[in-house]
């Protein structure tokens, strides 16, 4: 099969990044250290050409026709073990560790299994650093600062773990097809993994119905009287909303609660 001919499959969540600047800042916007780079999804290879030039590569991909093409696309490279391809689906081949060295996630990602993806990769002890496409209302969950109406458990998660930040916003236009909603590129330093599966259980409670107080939403779980006491102690007003309370407000809760 030839590049040219290949239809995007809708269930693999098929867009392929056409827009040469924005690549271009995807390849800037890279951390600069020796970790390996993991994408997951090369699709028709626009990115990877780029990041092989670079660094080595270890690639997932779940389409069989677009691995085979890969195959040939980049034989060189494959040859010189500048990229190795693994065809099928990542999230079966994800037990603890992705690779067995540390590596940097540089992906425009599948968006259905987008933030499962992140997740992942900032529990996995081998991955640094996650820069990656996702729909922008992702992208905006994961980089959310505290006060704004999108802080939740996904802002709070990264913040546990590092620091992240938008790179660029990405209109449909740039991709082919283009999908229905806007994208953004983001970017995530980790300094520690995501790995404290109690604390992540007190944020599901504290946003369970997220325009309601975390006080109301705290004692669906925990003891009211002791909540009121911590609440007190953490100078937390009674009527303050989930996304008002800072990430070490969170786990100064925790501790306590
Ligand atoms: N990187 C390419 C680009 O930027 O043009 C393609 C990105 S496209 C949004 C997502 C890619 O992820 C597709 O190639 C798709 O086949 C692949 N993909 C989807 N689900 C996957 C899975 N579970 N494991 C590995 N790859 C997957």
């Amino acid at each position: 099969m030839k590049k040219e001919s290949v239809v995007a499959k809708k269930k693999f969540g098929q867009n392929f990044l056409k827009d040469e600047t924005v690549l271009q800042k995807i390849i800037q916007a890279m951390p600069k250290n020796d970790n390996k780079i993991v994408e997951i999804g090369p699709g028709l290879g626009d990115l990877t050409k780029y990041l092989v030039d670079v660094k080595s590569v270890e690639a997932f991909e779940v389409d069989t026709d677009l691995c085979k093409l890969l195959q040939s696309e980049f034989k060189k490279e494959i040859d010189t073990k500048r990229l190795h391809i693994n065809c099928g689906d990542v999230l079966q081949a994800w037990k603890g560790a992705l690779v067995d060295e540390p590596y940097d996630l540089v992906a425009n990602l599948p968006y259905y299994i987008a933030t499962n993806i992140i997740l992942k990769a900032l529990a996995d002890p081998m991955c640094k650093n996650i820069l990656v496409m996702v729909q922008l209302e992702v992208a905006e969950k994961f980089c959310a600062e505290v006060g704004e109406k999108v802080f939740g458990s996904l802002g709070i998660i990264t913040q546990s773990v590092g620091r992240s930040h938008i790179v660029v916003k990405v209109p449909p236009t740039a991709f082919e097809p283009p999908p229905k909603i806007d994208s953004a590129v983001f970017l995530i330093r980790k300094n520690k993994d995501r790995s404290d599966e109690d604390f992540e259980d007190m944020l599901r409670v504290a946003f369970s119905q997220p325009r309601k107080t975390l006080m109301k939403n705290l004692s669906s779980k925990y003891e009211k009287s002791q909540l009121l006491e911590v609440f007190k102690e953490l100078d937390l007003i009674q009527t303050i909303r989930p996304h008002q309370v800072s990430t070490s407000d969170y786990h100064q809760l925790y501790k306590k609660i």
